[in-house]
């Protein structure tokens, strides 16, 4: 999806992976695997720097729960950079999966097709952070504080990619512009 709208994009495992980079996407999975690999790759701090500095983080799903600043568990263990708690699995199991249109502050006027996988919700909002998006029953799915974006559900299975342009203006790319076309190329699933 960043490669398809421009951006240069490149994994990161280690920390020295960060050099240099101009946003930082933890994507979703298991965030107990996340926060185990982090702490083993000694990448907790190095990310939790990067978000201080203010520099672009963004964390859907699983990544959404490792940015709070606390979750319902003791594990996994989030890096606490963002001021939000977060439930886990807040929907159910694998099978309770589900999809919804939302509206997103900032992203033009078209509805926002989103996944949402086994997700985490959003139950705390601090005072520094904005709801972007909420659910029909008012729970918050995507926040902003500043530098830093989470999201419940996964952008990245969708072939919308506002969420995307949004987090590469976020990161020093160009402005967000909400005429563009939604889909930038066509993906096979
Ligand atoms: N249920 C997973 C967790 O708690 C998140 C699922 C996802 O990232 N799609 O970490």
């Amino acid at each position: 999806m960043l490669r398809s709208i421009g951006a240069v994009a490149t994994e990161v495992r280690l920390p020295g992976h960060l050099d240099g980079l101009d946003g930082l996407i933890i994507p979703g999975g298991e965030s107990t695997t996340l926060s185990r690999l982090m702490s083993l790759y000694d990448l907790r701090q190095p990310v939790a720097d990067m978000a201080a500095a203010g520099r672009a983080v963004w964390g859907t799903c699983a990544g959404m729960i490792m940015l709070a600043s606390e979750i319902t568990e003791a594990d996994p263990i989030p890096l606490a950079v963002m001021d939000v708690g977060v439930q886990r699995n807040a929907f159910g199991r694998q099978v309770d999966s589900f999809e919804q249109d939302l509206t997103v502050a900032g992203l033009g006027p078209d509805p926002y097709h989103a996944i949402f996988i086994r997700a985490p919700v959003i139950i705390r909002v601090g005072k520094s952070v904005e709801v972007l998006a909420a659910l029909s029953d008012g729970r918050p799915v995507a926040v902003r504080q500043d530098s830093l974006l989470a999201t419940s559900f996964h952008p990245e299975l969708t072939a919308d990619a506002r969420i995307h342009r949004y987090f590469l203006a976020m990161a020093g790319g160009p402005p967000f512009d909400a005429d563009a076309p939604l889909i930038e190329t066509p993906r096979v699933r």
